[in-house]
């Protein structure tokens, strides 16, 4: 099962994004043992993202290679235990975060990558700055110490308007496309679950985190 739907996806994804970009497959671990994420590591995942601190530690040391993505909210006084350990931080929704991870990151003499998250559905349940914001949150993190910002991730409404979705995804370009005109370290468009992924590359993401779509449906205990 794992492996196949590894086979299947990473085959579709050879032909890249709606642009014809290269396009990274981070596994959305979340509730996943360390040994079905050591078989999808096998299969050819190369990214995994856990959403709790508590099993990205628990999993750290279980799970063989991969690079270790942080994607879920993540409250101030847990970074402590990401510093150092996390290939890419998807979801920096808000200043108070950011100076944190900044602070933790200089005292560590490191250089923490990060995405901003975007609020692209202006939705209560979600974190991430409102759109209108995230152009200056991006200018203000760049001058940051410690972090060096790698592009911007959102989590589309649940919806199947299709076209609110892809007008939503348009924005999302528009805003990385505006960011990477001058900066060199903008790389990352991380948009699209295993619901709405196929429109999402469609419109330009370069980064889909995907849970279900590699390991079946999860099993909250
Ligand atoms: C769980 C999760 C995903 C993947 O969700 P699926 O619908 O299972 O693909 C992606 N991104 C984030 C932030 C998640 O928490």
């Amino acid at each position: 099962m794992i492996e196949q739907n590894v086979k299947n996806l990473l085959s579709r994804l050879e032909r890249g994004n709606g642009l014809g970009e290269k396009v990274t497959l981070v596994a959305a671990t979340k509730t996943r043992a360390a040994e079905e994420i050591n078989r999808a590591i096998q299969a050819g995942i190369c990214d995994i993202g856990e959403n709790k601190v508590q099993e990205f530690r628990e999993k750290y040391d279980l799970v063989q290679g991969g690079n270790r993505h942080f994607i879920g909210h993540l409250q101030t006084n847990k970074v402590k235990y990401l510093i150092g350990k996390t290939y890419l931080y998807h979801s920096i929704d808000r200043n108070e975060l950011a100076q944190e991870l900044a602070k933790r990151s200089q005292n560590a003499k490191i250089i923490s990558d990060i995405l901003i998250q975007v609020n692209i559905g202006s939705e209560e349940s979600k974190g991430g700055y409102p759109l209108s914001e995230a152009y200056a949150a991006y200018e203000a993190l760049k001058q940051t110490q410690g972090l060096r910002v790698r592009g911007f991730m959102a989590m589309l409404p649940l919806s199947h308007d299709e076209k609110l979705l892809a007008s939503l995804c348009d924005r999302m370009r528009e805003l990385f496309d505006k960011a990477k005109q001058n900066d060199s370290d903008i790389t990352y468009l991380s948009l699209g679950m295993s619901g709405d992924w196929e429109l999402c590359l469609a419109r330009g993401a370069n980064m889909i985190r995907l849970g279900t779509a590699i390991f079946g449906e999860r099993n909250y205990r």
